[in-house]
């Protein structure tokens, strides 16, 4: 296994040195650093260590379920920072979840789309989502096939309670850091191409994509949004 452990010991110095890999790889690959962020994936950790990680300068945190969010979130002291839902979401969970967040990153199917626009237009805003890719066409995982991709961003891009901001993918884990780099060079293409189409009401802008194990290579592919959570926080139980 090429895997780290990872401790979290000291959150604050996780931040920074994850923070200043990502910065290091975005001006090696000739990238504005500001174009990235790191996101911290608080799944499974307290308040405590999502606040300690704010104070370290973590400006963006992602949760995947929505009853965890939701038992944590008055504890977590956001100030500036921004919360994304990056889990695979129930349509009966967003009328809980839209009120607390300012993105949903992991929109899989039309009827998901459909109920995040209506539960939004009811709060009186456009929710901003990404499309989540199923890259390496793995059964186990949601997600969009990408030659069905621009058919589903035009099928919901007429939805008036959410903006399409871009895509995001969790490509297959594999030691063969050859194949992960090939799933993010082909993520990064499916994101081109669908930017290259123009779509009505589709910002293509973000791609999320990107973790603990290979953060900088997806930096280096073209990643906007690196969701960092073991690297950060520590191994999870
Ligand atoms: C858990 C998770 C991550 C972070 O994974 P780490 O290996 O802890 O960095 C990123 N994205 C999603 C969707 C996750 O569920």
């Amino acid at each position: 296994m090429l895997e780290k452990s990872f401790d979290s010991r000291n959150i604050e110095e996780n931040v920074r040195r994850v923070l200043a890999e990502v910065e290091e790889a975005a001006l090696r690959a000739g990238r504005d650093p500001n174009e990235i962020q790191v996101m911290a994936v608080t799944k499974t950790n307290p308040p405590e260590a999502i606040n300690r990680a704010i104070r370290s300068g973590i400006k963006l945190i992602g949760e995947n379920r929505v009853q965890e969010m939701l038992s944590k979130i008055d504890g977590i002291a956001l100030g500036d920072c921004a919360l994304h839902l990056i889990g695979h979401l129930q349509t009966n969970k967003v009328k809980l979840a839209a009120p607390h967040v300012s993105m949903i990153e992991s929109v899989d199917s039309v009827r998901l789309a459909r109920e995040i626009s209506v539960c939004s237009e009811k709060l009186g805003k456009r929710m901003p989502v990404l499309v989540e890719v199923n890259i390496g066409r793995e059964e186990s995982k949601s997600g969009i096939l990408p030659e069905a991709l621009f058919d589903f961003l035009c099928e919901i891009a007429e939805f008036p309670g959410i903006s399409v901001q871009g895509l995001m993918a969790i490509p297959p884990i594999t030691d063969d850091l050859v194949q992960n780099e090939q799933f993010f060079e082909l993520m990064h293409g499916h994101f081109i191409d669908m930017q290259a189409k123009k779509i009505d009401n589709i910002n293509m802008t973000v791609l999320s994509m990107g973790m603990s194990r290979d953060y900088p290579l997806a930096v280096r592919h073209g990643s906007g949004i690196v969701r960092v959570g073991r690297a950060i926080f520590g191994e999870r139980n």
